[in-house]
């Protein structure tokens, strides 16, 4: 890899009206929402994605990105 990028593990609702909600919270509030496995707003099953280019991962234990190669902090 030529660049060093470094990108952080999310987790959200893929609700559009849940996500725009998330949105709005403190960093604080979105910090607690990675240890949620399901929506507050919706029980829908919280999905891990990439803070960088926010594709979707399998697992939160991966260091790298899959789809754009930031490595998680
Ligand atoms: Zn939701
Ligand atoms: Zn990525």
């Amino acid at each position: 890899m030529s660049e060093t990028l470094t990108s952080s593990v999310d987790k959200i609702c893929q609700e559009t009206d849940c996500g725009e909600k998330i949105a709005e919270l403190t960093p604080e509030q979105r910090h607690l929402f990675k240890s949620f496995t399901y929506c507050p707003y919706c029980a829908e099953e919280m999905t891990l994605v990439c803070n960088h280019c926010h594709e979707q991962l399998a697992s939160a234990d991966f260091k790298f990105c899959p789809w754009c190669g930031a490595a998680f902090e």
